[in-house]
């Protein structure tokens, strides 16, 4: 294609995402984003729970101008990662979770990184080599959605997610921010209308309204973000979840009948599609980090999976798995001791009993003793 204009060159950089695999491409300016101010007040509300960095880099997500002042546009990309997998609702056989699926295959930074690189070193091929541009994979202080919307890819529904009319919600997000002035694209209209069954369907309450999500109560949160101890109130609430929740997605009316990804990085690992729990329970730092390698769960490291794992154990009540919560009494990290000792508190056998009895003994972690001596009363810890 002869690049000649900026319309020209727009839809040739359209072209060539797309050929890079980006299902969805949009363009908009560096303008702040329309929603900066309402997730100003979100911050304020204290609904980012513990994700300190959303904070820190507050102004600069709110008003990129300021810190990459030479940008003049920004490139949204989308990848669809959804693979046709059902949620399994009955409990078959040995326990099994479930991991969100955007989790399922590799990570997708190195895979966005990658092809965002390949598309800026495309652009200045074709344009010249001092074409100043910088990709942004979910690491930089950019509000995502918000460029994404602007560039109209989609709009951000009440479940605060970004939706595409014809792919849904289940894609990653990248943005390439560029020195030249490119033609925008329009954004497009929400169509959420009055259906609200995303804001029913959360099984945690997680919605304070419409597009208003407090993370403290949502489970991509909880078993993602959160480095520490789960709520106890909360941790029935999660069901079988081990990282990340579909279910604000699963019944989004614009998340039915759409494509499987082709992308080979977002086809499901072998056993990662609800997978078996009890084994998790017994994996080392090192086989964690070689089963994960590669993985988005390695973000949460062994403790924070393994806690994950024994909630979602505590809560199907699965009595094959006490031996298995019951070794981990004795795990070097008190994070796994504590929720081995609630999971065993649920199941309530004389076996999990007499194992809780022995763990509060010899148990030296002030936390972990208040787990323990819980599990043995049925009440919550206060944290
Ligand atoms: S991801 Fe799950 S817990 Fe979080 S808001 Fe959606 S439905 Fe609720
Ligand atoms: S479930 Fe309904 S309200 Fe929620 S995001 Fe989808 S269309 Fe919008």
């Amino acid at each position: 294609m002869v690049v000649q204009s900026p319309e020209q060159l727009t839809q040739a950089i359209k072209e060539e995402a797309h050929r890079l695999g980006f299902e969805l491409v949009g363009i908009s300016s560096v303008s702040d984003p329309p929603h900066e101010q309402s997730f100003a007040d979100w911050l304020q509300e204290g609904y980012g729970g513990e994700m300190a960095y959303m904070t820190r880099t507050e102004q600069a997500r709110r008003h990129p101008s300021t810190w990459l002042p030479w940008a003049r546009s920004v490139v949204s990309v989308a990848m669809n990662y959804y693979t046709p997998f059902p949620r399994e609702t009955h409990q078959a056989g040995a326990p099994k979770g479930w991991i969100s699926r955007y989790a399922w295959g590799e990570d997708y930074h190195t895979v966005f990184e990658s092809r965002l690189d390949a598309l800026l070193g495309w652009i200045r091929n074709t344009v010249g080599e001092e074409v100043q541009g910088k990709a942004y994979v979910d690491a930089g202080p950019v509000l995502e959605k918000g460029f994404a919307g602007l560039a109209g890819i989609g709009w951000i529904g009440k479940n605060t997610l970004l939706i595409s009319p014809k792919h849904g919600s289940y894609f990653f997000l990248g943005e390439l921010f560029l020195s030249l002035e490119l033609p925008a694209d329009q954004p497009i209209r929400n169509r959420c209308g009055s259906c609200d069954l995303c804001l029913k369907a959360c099984p945690t309450d997680a919605f304070v309204g419409p597009y208003r999500l407090d993370a403290r109560r949502c489970i991509s949160y909880l078993t993602i973000e959160l480095k520490g101890s789960i709520p106890a109130q909360i941790r029935p609430l999660i069901g079988s979840h081990i990282f990340g929740c579909d279910i604000c997605q699963e019944v989004c009316p614009y998340n039915v009948n759409i494509e499987a990804s082709k992308e080979p990085a977002f086809q499901p690992r072998e056993g990662l599609h609800a997978p078996e729990l009890i084994p998790l329970l017994a994996l080392n730092d090192e086989q964690f980090r070689s089963w994960f390698k590669g993985s988005p769960l390695k973000r949460s490291k062994r403790r924070g999976v393994l806690r994950n794992v024994a909630v979602a154990l505590g809560n199907l009540g699965s009595a094959e798995s006490i031996p298995a919560l019951a070794r981990l009494l004795s795990d070097p990290e008190p994070l796994v001791r504590g929720h081995a000792a609630w999971a065993l508190g649920r199941t309530g056998t004389t076996e999990a009993r007499a194992a809780l009895d022995e763990a509060l003994a010899r148990e030296t972690d002030p936390d972990v003793k208040v787990e323990i001596a819980q599990a043995l009363t049925g009440g919550a810890p206060s944290h």
